[in-house]
Parts: C-alpha cells; sequence; structure tokens
C-alpha cells in the first residue's frame, strides 16, 4: 500500500524532494543547487533542462535513501519559486530561452511604461500588485519581443509559459506526450495577469502585456478532489502517481506553518525574504506598499487572500559573500565570520540588487555600502549583511502593521537563514520582539500555538472570539530569540540609515 507523499521544492537555489510518512514525519529527502546564470549585471537566469533533471535526480535520491519504491508515494505535492518564467516548445520540450528569474530587472522600462500610460493602477485594482520587474507577465513579454520565433509559435499555440511549477507538471505528466499544462490560483496571482476576483486571466490584463491567452496554463485551486495530473510510467518515475497539490513556496510555508485564521502570518528567509499575512477571504488593499495575493484555495472553498511583504535579496546577499566577494565558502561561515567583530563597525549594506521590493518598490534601487573606513573588515561585511536582511524586514513589518493593525507578539520564521542564530537574534533586537524558528520536529499542536497569539484592528470581524490556542507561544520549539534589554550599539543608527537609504534619499 502507498504510505508515503512526496513534495517537489522547486526554489530558487536548489530544487529538493521529500518524503512524508503518515504522521508528517519526513523519512528521507534530497537536495541539489542549480546554476544561477549572471549575464549581464541585473539579470539573472535558471536553465530550465537542467531545473528538471535537478528534479528528476532528487526524486529517485530521496526514494533510495528512504528505502522506497515510487509505488510507495500515494500523492505528490509541488511547490515552486514563484514568477519566474518558463517559455517551451511543446512539440519537443525544449525552452525558447533560458528561465527569467524573479529578481531578475531587465524588464524595468516595461514596468515604468506601465506607470506612466496610467495601465499600472489597472493592475493593482485587479490583479492586486503594483507594476514591477519581478512578476511574470513583463517577463512573459521581454521573451516574445526578444527571442527569435517565439511570437508567432505562440500565436500558432507552439509556446506555453509557466512558472516552475507548471514546467515540472507538463515534464512529470508525459512532456511532449501529452503533459498536463496547468497551475495553481497562487502561482496565477504573481503573474499581473490573473483578475484576483474572478480567479481568472484577464483579457485585459493580458492585452497590457500583448500576450496571447493560449500560452497560459489552467489555473486550478491549490488542492482539488481531482489531481493536476498523473506521472507517466514512461517517465523518470515509472509510476502512475497523482499530483493533487501545486502551491507557491511562501503560500506553502504560510500552509505550512498552519497559518489559517486571519491574522496568523509568518515570515520566510530565503533567497529573498517574504512576510505573509493571511487576510481570510476579504481582499485587502495595501496602503503602505504590500501586495494583495492569493494564499491558497482547497477545493471547492473560496479562495483565502493575503497581504505579502517580499524582499528581494536577504539570503542571497549571503551567497554574494560566499560567490562574488569570496570572503567565506559556505552560507554558514557569515555567522562565524561576523562573529569575529562586536558590531558592524559603522558599517551599512543595502542589497537591492534587484531594485527595491516592498514596501518601496524601486526598480531602479541598486545596492550600497556606506559607512566604510579604514578600520572596517571582513566581519564589518559580514555582520553588515546579516543586519540588512533584519532591517529590511523590519519596514516589512511595519508596513504589514500598518495596513492591518496586526501587531505580531512574536515572529514566526523558517527558511535557509533561520538557520543563523545571530542573524535571528539581531532581528529580535531590531524588531522588538521575539523570533521563533520552526523546523526541526514538532508536532502539529505545537505548530498551531506557534500560529496564535495575533490581534488585529482591520480583520476584527474575523476574529475568533476565544480560541484556545491564541497567546500561547510555541512548546517544544527550537530557540525562541528574544530581544536583549537595552540599546545596542550601531543597530539603533542602523535603522534610521536604512529605511533613507532605501528611500534613495542618501
Ligand atoms: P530558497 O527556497 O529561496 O532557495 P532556502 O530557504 O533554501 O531558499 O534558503 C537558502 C538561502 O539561505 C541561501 O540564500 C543561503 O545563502 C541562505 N543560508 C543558508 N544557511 C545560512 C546560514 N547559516 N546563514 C545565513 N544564510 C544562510
Amino acid at each position: 500500500m502507498a504510505d508515503f507523499v512526496g513534495a517537489v521544492d522547486q526554489g530558487t537555489t536548489s530544487t529538493r524532494f521529500m518524503i512524508f510518512d503518515h504522521s508528517g514525519n519526513e523519512v528521507a529527502k534530497h537536495q541539489l543547487e542549480h546554476a544561477q546564470i549572471l549575464p549581464r549585471s541585473g539579470w539573472v537566469e535558471h536553465d530550465p533542462v537542467e531545473i528538471w533533471e535537478r528534479t528528476n535526480s532528487v526524486m529517485q535520491n530521496a526514494l533510495r535513501h528512504g528505502n522506497l519504491s515510487p509505488e510507495d508515494l500515494a500523492a505528490i505535492g509541488i511547490t515552486n519559486q514563484r514568477e519566474t518564467t518558463v517559455v517551451w516548445d511543446p512539440r519537443n520540450g525544449r525552452p525558447y530561452y533560458n528561465a527569467i528569474v524573479w529578481q531578475d530587472t531587465r524588464t524595468d522600462s516595461i514596468a515604468a511604461a506601465l506607470d506612466r500610460s496610467g495601465q499600472g493602477d489597472v493592475i493593482r485594482r485587479k490583479a492586486g500588485l503594483p507594476p514591477a520587474t519581478y512578476f511574470s507577465g513583463g517577463k512573459i513579454q521581454w521573451i516574445l519581443e526578444n527571442v527569435d520565433g517565439v511570437r508567432e509559435a505562440a500565436e500558432q499555440g507552439h509556446a506555453l509559459f509557466g512558472n516552475t511549477d507548471a514546467w515540472v507538471l507538463w515534464n512529470l505528466t508525459g512532456g511532449p506526450d501529452g503533459g498536463v499544462h496547468a497551475t495553481d490560483v497562487t502561482n496565477a496571482s504573481r503573474t499581473m495577469l490573473m483578475d484576483l476576483e474572478t480567479l481568472d486571466w484577464d483579457d485585459e490584463l493580458l492585452g497590457f502585456f500583448n500576450i496571447p491567452r493560449q500560452m497560459l496554463p489552467a489555473i486550478n485551486p491549490s488542492s482539488h478532489r481531482e489531481a493536476f495530473g498523473v506521472t507517466r510510467t514512461s517517465r523518470p518515475l515509472r509510476a502512475a502517481i497523482p499530483i493533487t497539490g501545486v502551491l507557491g513556496d511562501q503560500q506553502a510555508a504560510t500552509v505550512g506553518q498552519v497559518c489559517y485564521a486571519p491574522g496568523e502570518a509568518k515570515n520566510t528567509y530565503g533567497t529573498g525574504n517574504f512576510l505573509v499575512l493571511n487576510t481570510g477571504t476579504e481582499l485587502v488593499r495595501s496602503q503602505h506598499g504590500l501586495l494583495t495575493t492569493v494564499a491558497y484555495q482547497f477545493g471547492d472553498s473560496p479562495a483565502i487572500y493575503a497581504l505579502e511583504g517580499s524582499i528581494a535579496v536577504t539570503g542571497s546577499a549571503v551567497q554574494w559573500l560566499r560567490d562574488q566577494m569570496k570572503i567565506i565558502n559556505d552560507a554558514a561561515e557569515s555567522e562565524t565570520l561576523a562573529r569575529t567583530v562586536e558590531d558592524n563597525g559603522g558599517m551599512y549594506f543595502v542589497p537591492a540588487f534587484s531594485g527595491l521590493f516592498a514596501p518601496y518598490w524601486r526598480s531602479d534601487a541598486r545596492g550600497a555600502i556606506v559607512g566604510l573606513a579604514r578600520y572596517n573588515d571582513n566581519g564589518h561585511l559580514a555582520r553588515a549583511t546579516l543586519e540588512s536582511i533584519c532591517y529590511q524586514s523590519r519596514d516589512v513589518v511595519e508596513a504589514m502593521e500598518q495596513d492591518s493593525g496586526v501587531h505580531l507578539d512574536v515572529l514566526k520564521v523558517d527558511g535557509g537563514v533561520t538557520a543563523n542564530d545571530l542573524c535571528m537574534q539581531i532581528q529580535a533586537d531590531v524588531l522588538g520582539v521575539p523570533v521563533s524558528p520552526s523546523g526541526g520536529r514538532r508536532d502539529h499542536r505545537a505548530r498551531r500555538r506557534l500560529c496564535g497569539g495575533s490581534g488585529h484592528r482591520l480583520l476584527a470581524r474575523h476574529r475568533r472570539a476565544a480560541h484556545p490556542l491564541a497567546g500561547v507561544q510555541a512548546l517544544g520549539a527550537p530557540v525562541v530569540r528574544r530581544p536583549a534589554r537595552g540599546r545596542i550599539r550601531g543597530l539603533e543608527e542602523g535603522r534610521g540609515a536604512h529605511a533613507r537609504l532605501g528611500q534613495g534619499r542618501i
């Protein structure tokens, strides 16, 4: 009998496959990084074929590590880096171009033109997003306009668009041999092409980008009675396993942290940072630079919406220390190096490599390091990098508090950077609230406790009168970082300086 479920996590830095048993325990996993292709300043690409090959490898390796066969899997779910855009030829499965990654800023002029023409306001109203390089619409337009033959192919039905969920799904379910071309509402809500109320592609929005509708995948609920598709026995797994759920990575983390009630939020620290606040069935329009997005839709139930504060560069600034500056050998060393100094030595770093996302939305901003003195060394740079993650998060937490009235009693965090104790301590100090990492083994009840306890004004009508779990903090969770008492040298100055830099005032 098939006793296990598998999850593909196709992320920005890596792809992993995890296998869980009936009780939700992880029994096996495997993970592989893929290349970050940086052809020019501001451009970030991935090779979709490499991503598909990595997906195959991690699935097969995880099954082998768990001593399992594909038939042991009852179902597979897919979660993915959102917005990253793949356009491929369904006749042979070949991508027309590399995947244009969400951090890529080449569509800067497309985004600026949308605002000049007034179309930006229609996108804000219908799609809940500010026109920005971040989202898929402009990336699809760029491929149609700049890669030979793609426009004609698209008009004849020979070019399909997908984020990496749809790319992996199409390949798993048969590829050129009848692969399913579909996505879920959460991924579709990141394209600037879907109307948040109808949950369907919108012709007016498609017209802004001149995108033929037949390129686009079918939009399904995130999970549904009917599977998205079934893996083909001719494909790498050599078994027919239903793919029953698809969810963008940040929405998946929100569900994984059991943030099912309005007012519950989580912050993920991966390549970038993403704070997501559940707003229930209510579409809340941000006044303070956050996105409105779909959190999830299960079966025939109404869609649940969220406010999101997205930050383009957090963990990837640590990768930059490793790959470009070459001052560390692996991400964890950023902590060791930062601990060689007592404070940032007056140095501040705004890693606006991809412009600035929430709450500023400045595609034209670029990175800056200020406050340099002869005294500064690599330790200060590592420390300023970790601090920049925390200052950027503070901007977003404040925007969320202003938009929603939700005051976070505790910040629930997950993602690769949360392994960095120093960074999490700085975050608690900069925010003045405890930071509670998830991860490790934790039972379902403790997870629910983690998500209780947010009061909220705007969302008050959703408030559960006396939620039994409200206000109770994590029990048995990994170490909660509490803010240090008193003033911390350097951090106070940083609060003002960082925000001013972000707004381009320096
Ligand atoms: P994604 O899903 O976006 O690929 P992950 O949640 O897997 O991201 O986290 C990967 C990111 O976390 C990388 O950018 C890496 O630099 C960063 N990271 C991993 N471990 C550490 C650490 N100990 N300290 C700081 N950053 C880390």
